[in-house]
């Protein structure tokens, strides 16, 4: 078995119980037993999303949560405000294009968040924009968009909410009823610490008024169909679910109930705050501005002279650490720590015990305690 400590911001370290869960035995997916662990494992979701709305697995990794949020309620040619600060708000722009809607983008600065007054700018210039998308914890970047208060702007406007919480939920902190979240997407193999693979998405009553007016051209994705077999007696899914991945997500979830989601999201900002202490012991340079940094993973600048195979290779390679790098134009200039699922004082110990050795090894000088000496201040 492969011991890698994976930093990453997804997939991240599964718990044995949640490995032990998905070795059951397969079960009828249109059964009462099985209908009985979808109910308990969607309710469970909704309590994450802090949400009264029934919420949906669909089986695919976050991207076809993103799919099915644009693709049901918004119809070809009309238009949707998609706001993009990195890679994942871009790939709402593709979405959105693939299904011959208008796509407006509103362009901030990677590394940067949107501020609710561009939003109501936007929303004002444009009477005709039916969707907003917004990705709540922008993982290309490390940038955490304040969604609480754009919920404030939307709420004067028609335009339905959608909101990326793919890399968020389960570690920052994500309300979809009180921000008057519309449609609220997540993944598996992030803060939920589940195995890639599925992901979910919760729709309020505006969100299905529409959607139940649109004549979708998704198929496998067509909410409209898990809403229908959603309510039926045993409760199902049109198509054959991945009932492995669904034992292994119900058993992280339960996980995630016995810690606390409030004491889970303190967890995850005392170990945002500890990588970012630790970064900055090793002089190195957190990439963005820090009011704006997130909960779950850290973006850090390339220090000078070293290349990223340097750095992450000799991570993963002597110390057995992986790091993620960059993307787009950002590879080879940021490398990033997600901190997201289990991660806690032990992982970060190592991991910044490994990054200080690995500096000292490409001779910069630095104290390659420094790093592991700045976590241990935040935990004590
Ligand atoms: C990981 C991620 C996604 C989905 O990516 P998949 O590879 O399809 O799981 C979407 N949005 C954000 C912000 C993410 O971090």
């Amino acid at each position: 078995m492969d011991d890698t400590l994976l930093m990453l911001p997804g997939p991240t370290t599964v718990d044995p119980r949640v490995l032990k869960a998905m070795s059951d035995n397969i079960v009828n997916h249109r059964s009462a037993i099985f209908g009985e662990i979808f109910t308990e494992t969607t309710e469970l979701l909704s309590e994450v999303f802090k949400t009264e709305n029934q919420s949906y697995l669909l089986t695919g990794s976050g991207t076809a949560a993103m799919e099915a949020a644009v693709a049901n309620s918004v119809k070809p040619g009309e238009k949707i405000l998609n706001i993009v600060g990195g890679k994942f708000g871009q790939r709402f722009i593709q979405i959105a294009d693939s299904f011959g809607i208008d796509a407006q983008e509103l362009a901030v600065e990677w590394g940067t968040a949107v501020t609710p007054q561009q939003v109501e700018e936007a929303l004002k210039n444009d009477e005709d924009i039916k969707a907003v998308t917004i990705v709540h914890n922008e993982t290309s970047t490390g940038v955490a968009a304040p969604i609480k208060e754009i919920g404030k702007v939307m709420k004067n406007y028609d335009a339905l909410y959608i909101v990326d919480t793919v890399s968020s939920l389960g570690g920052d902190k994500v309300d979809v009823d009180k921000y008057g979240i519309d449609i609220c997407v997540t993944g598996s193999q992030k803060c939920l610490a589940a195995p890639p693979g599925l992901s979910a998405i919760t729709l309020n009553d505006d969100a299905w008024k529409v959607i139940d007016n649109i004549d979708s051209k998704t198929y496998y994705l067509d909410m409209k169909k898990y809403c229908k077999s959603g309510a039926g007696t045993p409760p199902e899914t049109p198509y054959t679910p991945s009932v492995s991945l669904i034992y292994a997500l119900f058993e992280a979830l339960k996980i995630i109930k016995e810690e606390g989601l409030d004491n889970r999201i303190a967890r995850h900002e005392t170990a945002a705050e500890a990588t970012r202490n630790a970064v900055k012991a090793l002089n190195l340079e957190i990439f963005p501005d820090e009011s704006v940094s997130s909960a779950t993973v850290t973006a850090i600048k390339m220090p000078e002279g070293v290349t990223d195979s340097d750095i992450r290779g000799i991570m993963r390679n002597k110390y057995k650490v992986e790091l993620a790098g960059g993307q787009d134009h950002l590879k080879g200039n940021i490398f990033r720590i997600g901190h997201m699922g289990n991660v806690s004082y032990k992982e970060l110990a190592i991991t910044f015990s490994a990054l200080g050795m690995t500096l000292k090894g490409l001779d910069f000088d630095i104290d390659m305690g420094a790093g592991v000496s700045a976590v241990n201040e935040s935990f004590l």
